[in-house]
């Protein structure tokens, strides 16, 4: 990525006043401004390569078409060994349908202004899509992809995946403005897939999508209808809070349906919060309705958590509900136990902790070691077991 600090792009930067965009080929200038004379030439040695490095650059779609017509194969479409656009700006409607990416294949912190296709593309390692921009609709439909990742990404109107073959995908806090479409999509490989933290803003739907791959939904907003029917989940599929989701649960805020869907394992909705009705017809194997909060009926452990004023200030912490929030919201979100009570003075903080089960007590104390790490923490807090008043 481009240096931010003082400005200078990572890359050798197009020799034109004020532009960023990576000088290609020996042209000395970026994509945009190769002059028509440059152009060709400049083309066809990259196309020989099958490289293309468009980093930081202003990508407009009828330059772009004419470079993609160089990289096609016998079957008229683009391949490439190894395509980078991190940073670059794509100024219209972009058509990417077909293309083959054999090696990298980045567009992170891309900026699409317009329509982005990339229909039936086959992406074959690792293709990042973090931190991109997308302003209009966006088409990976019976799109091949090893792995995925859109961290963060924003898709502002409109994302469709129906079809697609994802081997591995991470989504986490991506947003979808728009609809979102999954339908028939099949996500299986050796990765995992993270939709967590994703929020849906408008509909999603994952009708006949069917997931051979673990898949976490931990966290994940839906804020529209989520459409789940006729779904398989093969393996593991989660819809818990965790630390993924930094203790966030599930939402669905514009109902659900899980109509016919199938499931290897039972499906756990409990921590899910449902807003709207949700619709479990034909749903056999789920373990669900909404359920208290978790709490402790008979703790077996009782713990006393001992942080030192001095420490605590360190940290940077300004009142004691700013550890035991988070910590009483892991401890029940884990269904491991909860904070119930405290105090501060004498020099310390101290948060009654109580667990469950004995048995879980190791895990409690890895989740307690975090969730300090977490706040600044990771030292100077002392873990007590104590006798039950
Ligand atoms: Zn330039």
């Amino acid at each position: 990525m481009a240096d931010q600090a003082n400005g200078q792009p990572a890359w050798p930067a197009c020799e034109t006043e004020g532009c960023r965009g990576r000088r290609i080929g020996r042209s000395g200038h970026c994509l945009e401004h190769l002059t028509e004379r440059q152009f060709d030439p400049t083309i066809v040695q990259l196309a020989a390569a099958r490289r293309l490095d468009l980093r930081g650059t202003n990508v407009e779609p009828a330059r772009l078409a004419r470079v993609l017509a160089q990289f096609a194969g016998d079957d008229g479409r683009p391949s490439l060994r190894s395509l980078d656009c991190d940073g670059a700006t794509f100024q219209g409607d972009i058509d990417l349908t077909g293309m083959r990416v054999a090696e990298l294949c980045s567009f992170t912190g891309a900026r699409f202004d317009g329509a982005a296709r990339f229909d039936e593309v086959n992406l074959t390692e690792m293709c990042g899509f973090d931190e991109v921009a997308f302003a209009g609709p966006v088409s990976f439909e019976r799109a091949t992809l090893t792995y995925g990742s859109f961290e963060l990404t924003r898709f502002a109107a409109g994302a469709s995946f129906a079809g697609a073959t994802v081997a591995g995908l991470s989504m986490h806090k991506a947003r979808f403005d728009g609809p979102a479409r999954f339908d028939g999509a099949r996500f299986a490989g050796e990765f995992r897939i993270g939709f967590d933290r994703v929020t849906f803003a408008g509909g999603v739907s994952f009708r006949a999508a069917e997931f051979t791959a673990a898949v976490n939904f931990e966290g994940t907003q839906f804020n529209g209808h989520a459409d789940f029917t006729e779904a398989a989940f093969l393996a593991t599929a989660s819809f818990r809070p965790s630390w993924t989701s930094g203790g966030q649960p599930v939402r669905f805020g514009g109902g659900a349906s899980f109509d016919g869907v199938r499931s290897a394992e039972p499906l756990d909705l409990n921590a899910a919060q449902l807003a709207a009705p949700a619709s479990l017809d034909g749903l056999r194997t789920v373990v669900t309705r909404v359920e208290e909060p978790f709490d402790v009926d008979d703790p077996e452990v009782f713990l006393e958590l001992v942080i030192p004023s001095v420490v605590f200030k360190e940290a940077g912490l300004g009142g004691r509900d700013e550890i035991e929030d988070p910590l009483d919201e892991a401890l029940a979100a884990a269904r491991l136990g909860r904070v119930t009570g405290g105090g501060a003075g004498l020099g310390s903080v101290v948060l009654d902790v109580e667990i469950e089960h004995e048995a879980d007590l190791g895990r409690a104390h890895e989740l307690i070691q975090r969730v300090l790490a977490d706040v600044g923490l990771a030292t100077g807090a002392e873990l007590h077991r104590r006798d039950p008043d």
